[in-house]
C-alpha cells in the first residue's frame, strides 16, 4: 500500500444541457481501499464514474488516477491509458472467446491471468465459452479480466443488478473478498444501500449530483449528516424535539445531543433501536404506545405503534414477539439517537 489515492476525483462538474448531473463532488479511493458510491436513481453515480474513467469530461474539476492527472486543468488521458479496470452490470465478456482468451484480451503479464482465474475460484474454467457459464460465474470472469492487467483501480458499475436475488448476496461478498485477496483499489457504483454498506470500506452517498456524506459505513448509518441520508440509508422514522443544554426532549423521552444545537430538532429512530417493552414493572414510566399493525419477516418483524400524539414510529423485534392490533405497550428507545436540525441541513461535522 502507498499514500497515493488510486482516485483523486476533485470538485468535479458535468451538466448536459440546463441539468447538473455531477455538482462539485469530490471523491477519494485510497490505495487497497473499497469504496461505495451510493444514490437513488439519477443522482449523478454514473455519470462521475464515467468521468472517471474517461468516457466523459468534467466540466470543471480534476481527475487523478494512482496520482497522475487524468482530465481537468488542461490535462486529458484516454480511458485505455488510464490503468483501470471495469466490471459492468453484464460482465462484458466476449461471446466467441473463452474464459482463458477473453483474460489474455486484457494483456496480463505472463502467469497472470492464470493467478486471476485461480483468485476468482475459476481455474478450471478456462476452456468454457461465456455462455456455458452463469450469471454469478461471468461476473466473477469479468472481475479477472479487470484484475489480470493490474489496474490501479477497479470500476464497479452495478456489477450484480442483473442477478437474481439469492446469488446477489453470495456473490457480493465473494466479490468483496476477492479484491481484498488481491489489495485492488475500488469503486463500486450501486443503488442498493445493504450493497453498499455491507461490501464496502467507506460509502459516499450522492444525491442531486452532490456528494451528501462520505465515511465508514457504520458511522454513515448510525450518524447520517442530515435527515435525508438517514432515511436513504435505512427505515428511520422522526419525532420532534428540543435540544436545551445538551439534552433533547421529545415523546420518546430525553436523550443526550450535540450541544451545538439548541431549540426544534428532529429526533430520528432506527426501528432496530425502539423496543416494545414488556416488563410492565419496570417499564411503568416509558411512553405508551398502541399496537397498529406488523409486518413480519420470519427472523425478525416491524411493529407499527401509535404515539398518544398520534405520531407513528416502527419497532423492530424478533420475529417470536406476537403483538396485535389494538395492544397497548410500553415503548422504550435504546439509545442513542439520532439528533438532527429539522431542516434537511445539518452542522457541518
Ligand atoms: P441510475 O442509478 O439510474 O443509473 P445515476 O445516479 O447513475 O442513475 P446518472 O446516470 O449519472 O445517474 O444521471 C444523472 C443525471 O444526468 C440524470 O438526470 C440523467 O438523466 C442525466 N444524464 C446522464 N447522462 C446524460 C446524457 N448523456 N445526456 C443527457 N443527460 C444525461
Amino acid at each position: 500500500m502507498t499514500d497515493i489515492a488510486a482516485i483523486d476525483a476533485i470538485d468535479i462538474t458535468r451538466s448536459f444541457g440546463t441539468a447538473r448531473a455531477v455538482d462539485s463532488a469530490t471523491l477519494t479511493v485510497g490505495a487497497g481501499e473499497l469504496v461505495a458510491l451510493v444514490g437513488p436513481s439519477g443522482s449523478g453515480k454514473t455519470t462521475l464514474l464515467r468521468i472517471i474513467a474517461g468516457f466523459e469530461r468534467p466540466d470543471s474539476g480534476t481527475v487523478s488516477i494512482g496520482g497522475r492527472l487524468a482530465a481537468g486543468d488542461g490535462a486529458w488521458t484516454e480511458p485505455d491509458q488510464r490503468r483501470i479496470g471495469m466490471v459492468f452490470q453484464e460482465g462484458a465478456l466476449f461471446p466467441h472467446l473463452t474464459v482463458a482468451d477473453n483474460l489474455a484480451f486484457g494483456r496480463p503479464r505472463r502467469g497472470r491471468a492464470q493467478e486471476c482465474l485461480e483468485l476468482v475460484g475459476l481455474s478450471a474454467r478456462g476452456r468454457a465459452y461465456p455462455h456455458e457459464l452463469s450469471g454469478g460465474e461471468r461476473q466473477r470472469i469479468a472481475l479477472a479480466r479487470a484484475l489480470a492487467a493490474d489496474p490501479e483501480v477497479i470500476l464497479l458499475d452495478e456489477p450484480f443488478a442483473a442477478l437474481d436475488e439469492g446469488l446477489r448476496v453470495g456473490l457480493r461478498e465473494e466479490v468483496a473478498a476477492i479484491l481484498r485477496a488481491a489489495g485492488a483499489s475500488a469503486l463500486l457504483v450501486t443503488h442498493n444501500q445493504q450493497e453498499a454498506m455491507s461490501l464496502a470500506d467507506t460509502v459516499a452517498v450522492m444525491r442531486d449530483g452532490r456528494i451528501e456524506q462520505v465515511g465508514p459505513p457504520e458511522r454513515v448509518y448510525a450518524e447520517p449528516a442530515t435527515r435525508w441520508v438517514a432515511e436513504f440509508l435505512g427505515d428511520a422514522d422522526v419525532v420532534p424535539g428540543t435540544v436545551r443544554d445538551g439534552v433533547v426532549d421529545s415523546e420518546l423521552g430525553r436523550f443526550p445531543a450535540d450541544p451545538a444545537l439548541h431549540g426544534p430538532v428532529d429526533v430520528v429512530l432506527r426501528p432496530e433501536r425502539v423496543a416494545v417493552d414488556d416488563h410492565p414493572a419496570e417499564s411503568a414510566g416509558l411512553p405508551v404506545g398502541r399496537v397498529l399493525g406488523r409486518s413480519f419477516y420470519g427472523h425478525d418483524q416491524l411493529v407499527h405503534l401509535e404515539l398518544p400524539s398520534g405520531l407513528r414510529v416502527r419497532s423492530r423485534t424478533p420475529g417470536s414477539a406476537s403483538w396485535r392490533a389494538g395492544d397497548t405497550v410500553r415503548v422504550r428507545v435504546i439509545g442513542p439517537v439520532i439528533v438532527l436540525p429539522p431542516v434537511a441541513e445539518a452542522l457541518p461535522r
